[in-house]
């Protein structure tokens, strides 16, 4: 990901090299250019407008540095400002004080969510949490079974409607708000100290699902709402981000499919337009391919 921006990055800064001191004409040049990559890489238009008109302010602003050439002033500039928009500082989860740390996933179906579940909830472990995943995904007939399965890699039980609790046994008509709200009370008896639960998806943002999902928020009061989003979808990146911020009001976003070849738009889409921190990202269909989101990282890859 990012490999066409990062390398456009990096011509456009080596047309600075060498160069004394920057005219305005230099600047325009290069935050024209820099625009222009990040258009080609799926970064939605109003976010590089912005993006471009902050860079170049900066750079004919009076931060000039006797240690930096100009060349390098603007690397710096956009290092921090990618840095900005990706979120800033690394955003650890949110614990809660007392009882079970509750974390909610919701995002498009095919999104990631369910094996998101599962790697995160491997990673948890592994820090020595107990978590227990919740399949309140009724939606898709086979997404019970799939966080069953998921579970199971992770080594990480999982809550899912069963036979014997009222208006949960049967998974495709039973209530999902029931199921997540049994699952959290699971994890309070059996002492988990954090329970993610997974939500259904549709193809398509839709009124229905939104309801659904702050129905199941209200009733479980997450500490984080979790947005997962695929970093393939490009420009949809940001309608969907901001439908599901509006919806549920989401406290983090989680890229996946970050070993695709995603020309990486949508995470600087979405960070930007949310101004929602990006927390983890999901790097391939193993439970092991996770990591937490480091924006300072991210960005001097991109500047590499
Ligand atoms: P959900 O509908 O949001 O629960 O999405 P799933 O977790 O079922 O994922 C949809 C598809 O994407 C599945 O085939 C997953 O194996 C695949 N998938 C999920 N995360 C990743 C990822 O990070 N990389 C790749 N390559 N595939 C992924």
């Amino acid at each position: 990901m990012f490999n066409s921006l990062s390398d456009r990055l990096s011509a456009t800064f080596k047309n600075l090299r060498g160069k004394g001191r920057l005219t305005e004409a230099d600047v325009d040049g290069t935050v024209r250019e820099i625009r222009r990559a990040l258009l080609d890489a799926d970064v939605a238009v109003s976010v590089a407008r912005e993006f471009a008109a902050k860079v170049k302010e900066r750079a004919l602003g009076a931060e000039v540095s006797e240690a930096l050439n100009p060349a390098q002033q603007v690397v710096k500039i956009v290092n921090e400002e990618l840095q900005s928009i990706l979120g800033g500082q690394t955003r650890r989860l949110n614990y809660a004080k007392v009882g079970p740390t509750i974390i909610m996933l919701a995002g498009l179906q095919g999104a990631g969510k369910t094996t998101l579940a599962g790697k995160l909830a491997k990673s948890l472990a592994s820090e020595g949490h107990t978590p227990l995943l919740v399949a309140a995904d009724l939606q898709r007939p086979n997404a019970v079974t799939q966080l069953k399965v998921v579970g199971e890699r992770a080594g990480v039980p999982v809550y899912a409607p069963h036979p014997g609790v009222q208006s949960d046994f049967d998974e495709l008509t039973g209530d999902p708000v029931v199921v997540a709200r049994n699952g959290v009370s699971e994890a309070r008896q059996k002492q988990h100290d954090v329970v993610i639960v997974d939500t259904a998806g549709r193809l398509g943002v839709d009124a229905e699902l939104m309801k659904q999902a702050r129905d199941i928020r209200d009733a479980i009061r997450p500490n984080e709402i979790l947005f997962v989003i695929d970093a393939m979808i490009g420009q949809d990146a940001v309608n969907t981000a901001l439908a599901f911020d509006e919806g549920v009001d989401f406290t983090g976003v989680v890229l996946s499919k970050l070993d695709g070849d995603a020309r990486g738009g949508a995470a600087l889409s979405v960070a930007s337009v949310t101004g929602k921190p990006i927390m983890f990202a999901s790097t391939g269909e193993n439970v092991n391919d996770f990591e937490v989101f480091h924006p300072d990282r991210m960005a001097g890859r991109i500047l590499d």
